[in-house]
C-alpha cells in the first residue's frame, strides 16, 4: 500500500520532536511538505502558509495541524474544504463548537477528521483502563504540575485567550481521565488562578463527580519547579492504581503492571493512518468539555504578574 502523503502544519516544538519522527519512523506517512510562517525546513518543500501548500503540493492527502489551537480552526477548515484528511494536535479547537462544525464539515467531505490527544496513546493507559474496567471506583485524584518556563518557553499563545494557560498539560491528564474512566463528568468547584498580567490561568483546582459517582479531584499548577508531577490515583475497592509519568508507567498498589513496548506518537499516526484509509472520524470532546465548564463555572482568583 502506497504511503500516505502528509504534510504538517506549524512547525513548532510538538512538530520537531514528535510529529516528524514519528512519521519518519513509521511506513504508513510520507512527509512532503511543511507550513509555518517564520520557520522552515531543509529536507522538504516549506510554505508561509497552507493555502500556498496546498497550491504547489496539490498531491498532499493529509495534514497534521501543530499551530498554537487559536488558529487551529480556520486552518482545519480549508484543508477540509479541500479534501484533505486532517489531524488536529491537542486541544482540537479554542471552543466546543468549532470542533463539532469540523466533525460536520468532514463528514459532507468523505474525510477523516482525528482529534488526536496524544496521551491517550502512551502505554500505560490501556493497561490502566483495562484494570479498572471490573473495579468499583471509589476516589480519583489527579495531579498534574510542571514548571511552565522549562516546558514551554516563549510560548505566548499559552497566555492569550484560547491558549488555555495551565489547562494546556492540564487537558491531557483529562484525556487519559475519560479514556480510562469514560462517562461523564459534572464539575461542582473550579478555582482558577490567573496572573494580573494573563488572559488564561496558571494553577487550578477541580472538583468533580465522574461516572460511576466517583468523586474526582483535580490540581493543577503550572509554577511547579524540578521534575514533574503527571499522576492520576484512583483509590478501588481492590486497591489503589496509580498512573505516573503521565501515562507511561502504572502501578496496582506497588506492583508494576506490563506496558507495551510503544511510543506515543508512533501509536498516533498508526491510528490516524487507519483512519486516513477508511475515511473515517474519531472526535471526541470530552476532555474540552471538562475544561469549558471550568471557564464557564470557576472562580476567579487574582495572583502576581506571571514573569517568563
Ligand atoms: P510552539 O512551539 O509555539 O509551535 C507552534 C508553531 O505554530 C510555531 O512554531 C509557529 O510557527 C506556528 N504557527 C503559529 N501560527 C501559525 C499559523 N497561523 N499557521 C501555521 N503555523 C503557525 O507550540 P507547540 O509546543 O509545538 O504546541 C503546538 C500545539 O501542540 C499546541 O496546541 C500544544 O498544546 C500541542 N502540544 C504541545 C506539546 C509540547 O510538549 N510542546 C505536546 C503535545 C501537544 P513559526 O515558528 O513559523 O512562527
Amino acid at each position: 500500500m502506497s504511503r500516505i502523503k502528509l504534510a504538517i502544519v506549524g512547525l513548532g516544538k510538538i512538530a520537531r520532536h514528535q510529529h516528524i519522527p514519528a512519521c519518519a519512523a513509521g511506513d504508513e506517512f510520507e512527509l512532503v511538505a511543511v507550513a509555518s510562517p517564520d520557520s522552515s525546513l531543509e529536507v522538504v518543500r516549506s510554505f508561509p502558509s497552507i493555502a500556498e501548500l496546498l497550491d504547489a503540493v496539490p498531491e498532499v492527502m493529509a495534514v497534521a495541524l501543530c499551530t498554537p489551537p487559536q488558529v487551529r480552526y480556520e486552518t482545519a477548515r480549508y484543508a477540509l474544504e479541500r479534501g484533505r484528511h486532517v489531524l488536529l494536535e491537542k486541544p482540537p479547537g479554542v471552543t466546543v463548537g468549532e470542533i463539532q462544525d469540523l466533525a460536520e464539515r468532514a463528514l459532507c467531505q468523505g474525510v477523516s477528521l482525528f482529534a488526536a490527544w496524544h496521551c491517550r496513546h502512551a502505554p500505560a493507559v490501556e493497561p490502566a483502563r483495562a484494570w479498572l474496567a471490573s473495579r468499583n471506583l471509589e476516589s480519583v485524584s489527579i495531579t498534574w504540575k510542571e514548571d511552565v518556563r522549562v516546558w514551554h518557553p516563549g510560548q505566548r499563545w499559552i497566555w492569550q485567550p484560547g491558549g488555555l494557560g495551565v489547562f494546556d498539560p492540564g487537558i491531557n491528564a483529562l484525556s487519559i481521565l475519560t479514556h480510562i474512566i469514560p462517562g461523564v463528568y459534572r464539575l461542582s468547584a473550579a478555582d482558577l488562578s490567573y496572573p494580573a498580567n494573563c488572559q488564561t490561568p496558571i494553577a487550578a483546582q477541580l472538583l468533580m463527580m465522574g461516572p460511576r459517582s466517583v468523586p474526582t479531584s483535580m490540581t493543577l499548577d503550572f509554577l511547579h519547579e524540578g521534575d514533574p508531577c503527571w499522576d492520576i490515583v484512583v483509590e478501588t475497592d481492590c486497591g489503589k492504581l496509580h498512573l505516573s509519568r503521565g501515562g507511561t508507567q502504572v502501578h496496582v498498589d506497588d506492583q508494576r503492571l506490563p506496558t507495551p513496548a510503544s511510543s506515543e506518537y508512533s501509536s498516533l499516526y498508526a491510528h490516524f493512518a487507519s483512519l486516513v484509509r477508511e475515511s473515517r472520524l474519531d472526535v471526541d470532546i470530552a476532555p474540552l468539555q471538562v475544561v469549558a465548564d471550568a471557564f464557564l463555572t470557576g472562580r476567579r482568583i487574582v495572583v502576581g504578574d506571571f514573569v517568563g
